[in-house]
């Protein structure tokens, strides 16, 4: 098959595999990985475009970004497209008369349907090869069992699955254990809540520190996930397994009768000719608001009317604070006895004007108070590139620490999203629109979040300028989830707890949409889990079937 950045003019008219997947993302590597560790044949169809030699890449693993972390924030922004932008006549008011004007653009996800108060404005999708794994933060939580996890499957069973949904990505709490400041933040905030008996510990992260090179991280992505498997300039990959860059699942093709597929009507967006992909299963990971628009596309809405209800998108509220000097000024005189007078002497004596005991290359911070039932929401207190909180270039960034809070939604049906094929994003695909309030009681949930945030703050530090506490738009946590549950019937969900969607006998679907539970912390190792359960029930189901 042809190599990822050729013209693909050669390209056949139908491709036949045994099972086709659908998004690149770390759910869609986490499908693949498993199939095509069983020995069956795997194609990958992506609509992003493969920028990283190594696809799925983190692109926080080069060199520039780790040395300088503020200018990451820019190319998560140039990765992130809007999903639904409201355009009304009143965009531009005191433009010229003489300017065009009109009821509202349609173009790049202008969205005239989208009600902005409904709206989740921030609500994004990145098309690249390793979708918004290829970006990411790498937090990677386990769900609380009684406050946010399904009971899908038992206790036993998540355990489990989260253990080797950790061990695909590569999570530990480890990598950031040795920095200065991870301590003294972390030990600051056990001491100020110890008569609480809250819990502050090291964030599980996706993340490998190096063993030669101590400042250099390898920040976990879909390209963890996918391990060996894919082709790079070092290694021809599995003879089982093909990505295609820049092509779109369009749809999914029934026959009239028989209910079965057809195949899926997929869209090289090089030569912008259809191409048709055939297999024994299809599986469906495109992101939780674009999975369930091509479900849309494919004519299951009537027969699925959980398809893009039941959403839920998380609350957030940020800050960043510049530490205390009292806490920073502790530090030469070792308060825990981690040896930091020793660190912060041959510091002075290297750089002696530089006014901080931090060596250069201490690490961030990188501390989570998880999800309890006292405190029902979940915490990064670190410093890490985001869209928002870029720090002015004379701030030193070793004094500041960011705080992002978390507060889960609940499934509610009449929060959804709607599809219309009117109207088309950016990529030809049916226009998102988003239908979403909070419930009052959210709402208070939200505050006494945002009361806990100030307080974990002031036992730190200061507020950095501008960045005082504030609420974050909507959609900013880049974690819906719901869109297409998973449950045990038809009526409140798209698929069972396999991720098989329902009354089709070879369509899965994977991804944070596919979690039916209201969640606080970061999604993506749950959906892993999930799409862990998926991968095993198509190995068995295709059993010996499966190309060898
Ligand atoms: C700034 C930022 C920070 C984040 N931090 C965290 C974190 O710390 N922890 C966490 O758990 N989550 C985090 N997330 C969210 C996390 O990245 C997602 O939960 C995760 O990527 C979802 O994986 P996925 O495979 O389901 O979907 P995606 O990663 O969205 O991948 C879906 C893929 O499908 C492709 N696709 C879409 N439509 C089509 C189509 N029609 N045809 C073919 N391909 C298609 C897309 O191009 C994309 O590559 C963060 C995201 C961002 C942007």
């Amino acid at each position: 098959m042809a190599p990822a950045f050729t013209e693909h003019t050669s390209e056949p008219a139908v491709y036949t595999t045994d099972v086709l997947v659908v998004g690149s993302g770390p759910v869609g590597a986490t499908y693949a990985r498993k199939l095509v560790d069983a020995g069956i044949e795997v194609l990958m169809v992506e609509i992003g475009s493969q920028e990283n030699p190594i696809p799925g890449e983190h692109k926080k693993n080069a060199i520039a970004y780790q040395k300088d972390l503020n200018s990451f924030s820019s190319a998560v922004n140039a990765e992130l497209n809007l999903l639904s932008v409201p355009t009304t006549p009143n965009v531009f008011p005191t433009t010229e008369p003489i300017s065009f004007s009109s009821k509202g653009t349609i173009h790049n996800g202008q969205n005239p349907r989208q009600d902005a108060f409904f709206n989740i404005p921030a609500a994004g999708a990145s098309r690249t090869v390793g979708g918004m794994g290829a970006h990411w933060t790498c937090c990677t939580p386990e769900e609380h069992p009684k406050i946010e996890r399904s009971n899908l499957f038992s206790n036993d069973e998540w355990e489990s699955l989260y253990a080797e949904a950790r061990s695909l990505i590569g999570t530990t709490r480890e990598a950031f254990e040795i920095s200065i400041r991870q301590q003294l933040v972390k030990r600051t905030l056990q001491k100020a809540w110890s008569h609480t008996g809250r819990e502050f510990l090291p964030m599980p992260l996706a993340v490998k520190r190096s063993k030669i090179n101590f400042d250099y991280l390898t920040w976990g992505s879909p390209a963890t996930v996918f391990g060996n498997i894919t082709r790079t300039v070092d290694r021809p990959g599995a003879p089982n397994f093909t990505l295609l860059p820049e092509h779109r699942c369009t749809r999914i093709e029934f026959d009239t009768y028989s209910n079965e597929i057809n195949g899926v009507l997929g869209r090289n967006l090089r030569t912008n000719k259809d191409v048709l992909f055939k297999a024994k299963k299809y599986v469906i990971c495109a992101g939780s608001v674009l999975t369930p628009g091509i479900l849309y596309n494919s004519g299951l809405q009537p027969k699925l009317p959980a398809l893009g209800r039941y959403l839920s998108e998380q609350i957030m509220t940020f800050c960043q604070i510049i530490l205390k000097k009292s806490l920073i000024d502790e530090v030469p005189r070792d308060p825990y006895g981690l040896g930091w007078d020793k660190i912060a002497a041959e510091h002075h004596k290297k750089h002696p004007s530089d006014p901080l005991p931090f060596p250069f290359n201490d690490p961030d911070p990188q501390v989570t108070s998880p999800v309890s039932e006292k405190f029902q929401w979940h915490t990064q207190i670190h410093r890490d590139a985001f869209t928002y909180g870029q720090i002015p270039p004379d701030i030193d960034q070793r004094t500041v620490v960011d705080l992002r809070f978390y507060c889960k939604t609940d499934p509610h049906h009449d929060n959804y999203v709607e599809f219309t094929n009117d109207i088309k994003d950016t990529f030809g695909m049916p226009q998102p629109t988003f239908h979403f309030q909070i419930k009052d009681y959210e709402a208070k949930r939200a505050h006494e979040m945002m009361l806990d945030m100030q307080r974990v703050a002031g036992d730190l530090g200061g507020y950095v300028p501008g960045q005082s506490p504030h609420y974050l738009p909507p959609g900013s946590a880049l974690h819906i989830t719901g869109t297409t549950r998973a449950g045990t019937s038809e009526h409140d969900s798209v698929c069972n707890k396999n991720g098989k969607v329902w009354g089709t006998n070879d369509l899965y679907v994977g991804g944070n949409g596919v979690i039916p539970t209201g969640t606080a912390c970061n999604p993506t190792l749950t959906s892993m889990c999930f799409a862990i359960v998926g991968a095993n029930t198509i190995i068995a189901e295709l059993g010996k079937d499966a190309k060898k």
